[in-house]
C-alpha cells in the first residue's frame, strides 16, 4: 500500500500518458500514485491539455493571431464539425494562425520568422553556429564562484522573463542559504502572447542554454537542474535532449531532467511553476518565502528564464563590463520579438533600450499605417505611436505605466478597433486567471463583460466601473497577472479616448458576438 500522495509529482505525466482526464484514468493514476482520486481530478482540471482530451484542434487566439483572423479560423473549423478549443497563445506569433493537433503536434501554416543574422559580437547570436565546446563552463570553473558572481553583478544582467530582477541577487541568495540541497530550475514555460524568443534559443542555441544552466548549478552548488518546458514546445524539448547527449560529459555529477507543462499560462510565474513541478494546480504561492530560500520541495531554488541563462556563458568568457556596455540605459542586448503589422515578424537581438522604430526597421518596416503597439505582451497594454521614441527597456516603460515584460512587441495598424483589441486581451486574462484570488477571478470576468457590453451596445456607461475594478485587482491580487489584467483597457482608454465614445453597434467581423 502506497502512503498517501507518495508519487504526487508524476500524476500529471501519468494522466497525459493515459490520454488525459477521464474517470477511469483518474482511478488508475490514483491507485498507482497514492494520491486520492478527488485530488487527481482537481489537479488535472486545471490544465488545458489534460482536461479536455476529446478536443481535436486547439487554435491559437493570441493578439497577433487575432490580428491575422484567428476568430474566423476557429469558427470555420467548428462549422466543419471539428472539436475545437480556443487557446491563449501557442508561442508562434511569427506565423499566425497555428493549431495544435490531437496528439500535441504543432500545425503551423508558415515557417518560423526571421532572426538577427550571424554576428559574433552578440551574446546570444541566434543566427550563429551553436558551439558545444563548453569553454565558458571551463572558464567559470577556473575563475571560481565568487569571482563569477562579481562578473555577473558587473554585467547588470536583469532577468529576461519579465520582472527584470538583477540576476546576481538571486544567485547570491541561493548560494548563501544554509540548506545545501539546492535546485536550479529553467523556466521555459514561455506563454506571454507576443513572445517566442525562448523557443528560438532552445531550437537554435540549446548548448548556450545548457552551458548557462551548468554554470548556474556550479555557482549556487546545486546538484540538480530541472528544465520546465511548456507542453506545446515538444520540438524544443527534442532539441535540448539532443544537445544534452553531447553536453553530458561536461556536466560532471549534475543531473538534468525535463518536465513538460500541460497547458497553463500562469505556470510561467515562478512559484506557480514550482507548484506544477510538485504535481499540484499551478497556483502562485504567497511570498515570502522566496524560491531562493524555499522553492522546489522546500529547497533553495534558483529559477531563471531561458534568455537570462543564455546570456551567462558569454559573460563568463568576455566579462561583465563587456555585457553591460552593449545596452543603452540598461545593460546588455535583448531578444525582442515583434509581430502583428510588421513586414517580417521574428526575433531580433538589439541593444536593450532601442526604440520601436529601430526594432521595426530590423523587421523590414511597418505593414500599413501604425496606430498602436503593445511593448511587452498582453500585460503591457497599448501605447500610441507618440511613444515610438521611448526606449524599450524595463525602466522607461515602467515610467509610463507599461512594462517591457518579455519584450513581445505587437504592432497594430489603423485598421484595428482598439476597444475590441482591449476586449480581446481581457478574454485572455479571464481565461488564464488561476482563480485563487477573488479580486482577480471576479475582476477579470467583470472587465471582459463590461467591454463586451460596450462593444455590443455602443453605450460607454458600461465602462464606468472599470477603474474601480482595476484598483481592486491591483490591491488584492497575489501575483502579477491580477495586477496586469486591467492595464490593456486602462491604457487603451487613456491613449485612445475617441475609441470609447458612444458608437453604433458594429457586428464582430467574425460574426460572433462579444461574450
Ligand atoms: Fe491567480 Fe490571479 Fe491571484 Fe495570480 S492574481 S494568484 S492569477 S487569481
Amino acid at each position: 500500500m502506497l502512503p498517501r500522495g507518495a508519487n504526487r509529482e508524476e500524476i500529471l505525466d501519468q494522466l497525459e500518458a493515459l490520454g488525459g482526464l477521464s474517470p477511469e484514468n483518474v482511478r488508475r493514476v490514483s491507485r498507482s500514485s497514492g494520491v486520492p482520486e478527488a485530488d487527481v481530478y482537481g489537479v488535472a482540471t486545471f490544465y488545458h491539455l489534460l482536461s479536455r482530451p476529446a478536443v481535436e484542434r486547439r487554435v491559437c487566439q493570441g493578439l497577433s493571431c487575432w490580428l491575422a483572423g484567428s476568430e474566423r479560423t476557429l469558427a470555420e473549423l467548428s462549422e466543419a464539425g471539428i472539436a475545437v478549443e480556443a487557446v491563449s497563445c501557442l508561442g508562434q506569433c511569427d506565423r499566425p494562425t497555428p493549431q495544435l493537433g490531437h496528439r500535441g503536434e504543432l500545425l503551423a501554416p508558415e515557417p518560423r520568422g526571421r532572426v538577427t543574422p550571424d554576428d559574433p559580437a552578440l551574446p546570444i547570436n541566434l543566427g550563429g553556429a551553436d558551439a558545444a565546446d563548453y569553454r565558458a563552463l571551463a572558464a567559470a570553473r577556473q575563475m571560481g564562484a565568487e569571482a563569477f558572481l562579481e562578473q555577473l553583478e558587473r554585467s547588470g544582467l536583469q532577468g529576461r522573463g519579465g520582472a527584470g530582477f538583477p540576476a546576481h541577487i538571486k544567485w547570491r541568495s541561493v548560494r548563501g542559504q544554509p540548506v545545501t540541497e539546492r535546485t536550479v530550475v529553467c523556466n521555459a514555460d514561455e506563454g506571454e502572447p507576443g513572445t517566442f524568443k525562448d523557443r528560438e534559443i532552445m531550437l537554435r542555441r540549446p548548448h548556450r542554454l545548457l552551458e548557462g544552466l551548468a554554470i548556474a548549478a556550479e555557482v549556487v552548488q546545486a546538484a540538480e537542474i530541472i528544465i520546465y518546458i511548456r507542453g506545446e514546445f515538444r520540438e524544443c524539448r527534442r532539441s535540448l535532449e539532443a544537445a544534452l547527449a553531447i553536453a553530458r560529459p561536461h556536466l560532471g555529477e549534475t543531473t538534468v531532467r525535463f518536465v513538460l507543462g500541460h497547458g497553463a499560462y500562469i505556470c510561467g510565474e515562478e512559484t506557480a511553476l514550482l507548484e506544477a513541478l510538485e504535481g499540484r494546480r499551478g497556483m502562485p504561492r504567497l511570498k515570502p518565502p522566496f524560491p531562493t530560500e524555499s522553492g522546489y520541495q522546500g529547497r533553495p531554488t534558483l529559477v531563471n528564464n531561458v534568455e537570462t541563462l543564455a546570456c551567462v556563458s558569454e559573460i563568463a568568457l568576455r566579462g561583465g563590463d563587456w555585457f553591460r556596455a552593449l545596452g543603452r540605459r540598461e545593460a546588455g542586448t535583448k531578444l525582442y520579438c515583434v509581430s502583428g503589422h510588421v513586414r517580417h515578424a521574428g526575433v531580433y537581438e538589439l541593444p536593450l533600450g532601442v526604440t520601436l522604430d529601430e526594432l521595426v526597421a530590423a523587421a523590414g518596416g511597418y505593414h500599413g499605417r501604425p496606430m498602436a503597439f503593445s511593448p511587452g505582451g498582453a500585460s503591457s497594454g497599448f501605447l500610441p505611436m507618440s511613444s515610438r521614441d521611448l526606449p524599450l527597456d524595463f525602466r522607461s516603460l515602467a515610467e509610463v505605466g507599461s512594462m517591457l515584460g518579455s519584450a513581445g512587441v505587437v504592432v497594430l495598424n489603423d485598421t484595428i478597433d482598439i476597444a475590441r483589441a482591449a476586449w480581446w486581451q481581457a478574454i485572455f486574462f479571464e481565461d488564464e486567471s488561476c482563480g485563487q484570488c477573488a479580486p482577480c477571478r471576479i475582476g477579470a470576468r467583470l472587465t471582459r463583460r463590461a467591454i463586451g457590453r460596450y462593444l455590443d451596445s455602443g453605450d460607454p456607461s458600461h465602462l464606468r466601473h472599470l477603474a474601480d475594478i482595476g484598483w481592486e485587482m491591483e490591491e488584492g491580487s497575489i501575483c502579477g497577472l491580477g495586477v496586469a489584467a486591467p492595464i490593456p483597457i486602462r491604457s487603451a482608454m487613456q491613449h485612445f479616448p475617441e475609441s470609447f465614445r458612444p458608437r453604433a453597434h458594429a457586428p464582430n467581423p467574425s460574426g460572433q458576438e462579444p461574450r
